[in-house]
C-alpha cells in the first residue's frame, strides 16, 4: 500500500550526501593545494613573472570566495540558491583565469593549458555532492559554453598554428582536441548525475521504513539533532510528539500480524494526512511514531494532534477501535538537547498510557506552576 507525501528525494539526498557544507570544505582544501603550484614556481625559478602572478591572483580570489562560501554553507538550508551560485562561480573563475591568458596575448595557454582546464572537471564532478540535478546540468552547460567561447575567440583572433609561435610549449591548436575536452566535461556531468541517482536509491533504502514508507529511526536520529540545532540558532520553537498505538498487541493477537501491518500503515497515513507539510513524521520503532514540528509551540502542536486523534476515530478494524496515545514535548520549555527532548516526550507518552490511553499528555489544562503566575 503506497503512502502519499513520501519523504522527498531532496530531503533524503541531503541526509545522504551532506550537501553544500562538504563541497565548501573540499573547495577550501583544493584551493589551498592549488596555491602550492604558483608558490612552488616562485621558489623554484626565484622570480615572479606575469604567468605566476596570474596564477597567484586567481588562486587568491578563489581562496577568498571559497572561505566566504564556507561561512555561508552553515546556512545552506535557508540559502536555496547557494549551490547554483557557488558551482557557477567555480567554473566562471576557471574561465576567468583562462581568459586572462588571452588578455596577456598567450592564447595557447588559454586553449591548451592542462592544470587550469582540468579544474573544470573537479568543479563539475563536485556538483554530485549537491542533491540537485539542476545544479549539475546548469554547471556543465555553463562551463562548456564559457570554454567554447574562449576557444572560439582564440581561434578567430590569432593564427594559433603560425610558426611565429614556435616552439609550441603548450602544443599546437586543433579542434578535435578541443571537442574531446568538451566531451570529457559533459561526461563528468553525466557521471555526477549517475552518482546522484545511485545515492538517491541508497538513501531511500537507508532513510525510509519499508513497511510504512515514512522516514525511519536512522533518519530521525539525524534530523532531530539538526532541528534542535536550528531551533537553538534561530531561537525558534520546536515540538516533538511521540505517538504509540494503544493495545496493538491485542490487534495482532486477535486479527493476525498481517492485519496489524495494515493497521500500522493506516495510522501512518492518517497522521501524515493530518499534519502540515512542514511537520516530519517518522516510524520510531514497532508501533511508536515520532513527529517533529519545527517552529511550532506546544499549544499549536496539541490542537493539530487533537484533530488527528478525532480523525483516527474513523479507523475501526473488524469492529475494534484503533486509538493512539501521544506525549508532547516542546523545546525549550521541556528540554534543550535532542536526547532530553526524546526523553521528555517519552515520559509524557507514558503518562498518557497511564491516564487511560487515547489521549495527549500534557493536556494543556494542568494547573499553572506558582512561579509561572508571577
Ligand atoms: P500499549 O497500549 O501499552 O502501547 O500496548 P501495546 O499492546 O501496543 O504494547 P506495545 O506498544 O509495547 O507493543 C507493541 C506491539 O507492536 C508489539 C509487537 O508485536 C507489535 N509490532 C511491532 N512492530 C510491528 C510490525 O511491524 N507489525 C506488526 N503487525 N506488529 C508490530
Ligand atoms: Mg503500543
Amino acid at each position: 500500500m503506497a503512502l502519499e507525501g513520501l519523504p522527498t528525494e531532496e530531503q533524503l539526498l541531503t541526509f545522504a550526501a551532506g550537501g553544500e557544507r562538504i563541497v565548501a570544505q573540499g573547495r577550501v582544501a583544493i584551493v589551498l593545494c592549488l596555491l602550492a603550484i604558483p608558490l612552488f614556481q616562485v621558489l623554484y625559478y626565484q622570480k615572479l613573472d606575469a604567468d605566476t602572478l596570474t596564477g597567484l591572483g586567481a588562486i587568491s580570489i578563489a581562496l577568498l570566495l571559497s572561505l566566504t562560501y564556507f561561512v555561508l554553507s552553515r546556512r545552506q538550508d535557508s540559502l536555496r540558491w547557494l549551490p547554483y551560485v557557488t558551482s557557477l562561480s567555480d567554473v566562471t573563475l576557471i574561465s576567468a583565469a583562462l581568459s586572462v591568458y588571452l588578455v596577456l596575448n598567450k592564447p595557447h595557454m588559454a586553449v591548451n593549458s592542462r592544470v587550469i582546464w582540468d579544474i573544470y572537471l573537479l568543479a563539475i564532478g563536485a556538483t554530485a555532492f549537491r542533491p540537485r540535478r539542476g545544479v549539475v546540468v546548469t554547471t556543465t552547460l555553463v562551463a562548456v559554453a564559457q570554454y567554447l567561447t574562449i576557444t572560439l575567440y582564440a581561434d578567430l583572433h590569432w593564427n594559433l598554428n603560425d610558426p611565429a609561435w614556435a616552439p609550441f610549449y603548450y602544443g599546437v591548436f586543433n579542434w578535435p582536441t578541443q571537442i574531446s575536452r568538451v566531451v570529457l566535461m559533459v561526461a563528468t556531468g553525466i557521471l555526477a548525475l549517475a552518482i546522484i541517482r545511485e545515492v538517491s536509491q541508497l538513501s531511500h533504502l537507508a532513510g525510509t521504513d519499508s513497511l510504512t514508507a515514512i522516514f525511519n529511526r536512522t533518519y530521525f536520529t539525524l534530523r532531530i539533532k539538526e532541528e534542535t540545532e536550528r531551533a537553538h540558532r534561530y531561537h525558534h520553537a520546536l515540538t516533538l510528539v511521540m505517538v504509540d498505538i494503544d493495545h496493538f498487541k491485542n490487534i495482532n493477537d486477535a486479527l493476525g500480524h498481517e492485519y496489524g501491518d495494515k493497521a500500522l500503515i493506516q495510522v501512518a497515513r492518517y497522521l501524515k494526512n493530518g499534519l502540515r507539510s512542514s511537520d516530519i513524521l517518522f516510524r520510531y520503532g514497532g508501533d511508536e511514531l515520532a513527529i517533529l514540528m519545527p517552529e511550532t509551540g506546544a499549544q499549536d502542536a496539541r490542537s493539530i494532534f487533537k484533530r488527528i486523534l478525532d480523525s483516527l476515530q474513523q479507523i475501526a478494524r473488524q469492529g475494534r477501535k484503533l486509538t493512539v496515545s501521544a506525549g508532547i514535548a516542546p523545546r525549550p520549555a521541556d528540554a534543550i538537547g535532542s536526547e532530553s527532548l526524546i526523553q521528555a516526550a517519552d515520559k509524557h507518552l507514558y503518562a498518557a498510557k497511564e491516564h487511560g490511553r487515547n489521549c495527549i499528555m500534557p493536556t494543556g489544562q494542568e494547573p499553572a506552576l506558582p512561579d509561572a503566575q508571577a
